[in-house]
């Protein structure tokens, strides 16, 4: 497994794979690696001649900077877990190579940055796009491999690729959980043993609403329920639980189309620790 702290290195280095027409895929994380992104890593070998995985948490998608300071650092077991997944190249840089000088340029994605995850994390998917822009530069993947965990990020990926031009094909991949059901997360690992248990409740909520929504009960009585639920988890704090289109992201307020495909998102704190999670359903 080749390791590159610096752009020039990493360049050369894929360039020559490039000339002898192999297909690069790439996996972008923020480290603490678990399960669900060496599946990520597993779809690009699958797929891919060559599997770039990058590790950089990215200060400029952090609206709180308690946030950005106790994000889990643990690049020498991450460094470990890829050479176990065959992974062939990994690029972690610094701070000061993603961002030589400080940077100006601001990204909006419309309607896309006002709801859900945009709406309660202003700015993060400003800086969510400026540094995966960056390493799409970088990299120059044929393929990039996202997980469904992350629906809207994957949703304002899609639309920087086309807008931007970068021929690069995106493949959203299954969420990895638990055995109990909790979306694997790098921030689980902040949890206390209570609150690892408590959280099981963002799935349990999920599975509730599939429950009422496919045996007839409308949005306004679904979202109900759920905020019901979390009523009654005082140690939870629920910050939204959207039903929308799983194509466009649009809210749905009333009825439902026959045969569509909704996504049912939800975001809630567990203590300090802001946990988000999806489920898709055909209607
Ligand atoms: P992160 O390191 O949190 O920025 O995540 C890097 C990539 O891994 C993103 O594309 C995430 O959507 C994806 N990812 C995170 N958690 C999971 C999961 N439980 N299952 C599948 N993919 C995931």
């Amino acid at each position: 497994m080749q390791i590159f702290r610096d752009i020039a290195g990493l360049k050369t280095f894929l360039n020559t794979w490039r000339k002898e027409g192999k297909s690069i895929g790439f996996v972008p994380t923020m480290g603490a690696l678990h399960n669900g992104h060496l599946s990520l890593i597993e779809a690009s070998k699958s797929k891919c001649d060559l599997t770039v995985c990058s590790i950089f948490i990215n200060p400029t998608q952090f609206n709180d900077s308690k946030d950005f300071e106790k994000y889990p650092r643990t690049v020498d077991n991450d460094l470990i877990l890829l050479q176990k997944y065959n992974c062939d190249v990994v690029f972690c840089p610094t701070d000061d190579i993603m961002y030589p000088e400080k940077t100006q340029l601001q990204i909006h994605f419309g309607y896309l940055e006002h709801i859900m995850e945009g709406k309660h994390r202003p700015g993060h998917f400003s800086g969510v796009g400026l540094i995966v822009a960056k390493l799409f530069h970088v990299v120059q993947p044929d393929l990039a491999f996202f997980g469904q965990k992350d629906l809207q990020q994957f949703m304002i990926l899609d639309r920087l690729t086309k807008d931007l031009l970068f021929d690069i094909e995106l493949v959203c991949c299954p969420i990895i959980r638990e055995e109990d059901g909790l979306a694997m997360s790098s921030r689980n690992q902040r949890l206390s043993k209570i609150e690892r248990l408590e959280a099981v409740a963002l799935f349990q909520a999920l599975q509730l609403a599939k429950e009422h929504l496919l045996n007839g009960k409308n949005i306004t009585e679904t979202k109900k329920i759920i905020y019901n639920f979390f009523e009654e988890k005082k140690s939870i704090h629920l910050e939204y639980f959207e039903i929308v289109d799983r194509n466009s992201l649009q809210s749905i307020e009333e009825s439902i189309q026959k045969n569509q495909q909704l996504a049912l998102c939800i975001a809630a704190y567990i203590g300090e620790i802001r946990l988000i999670d999806n489920i898709i359903i055909n209607y």
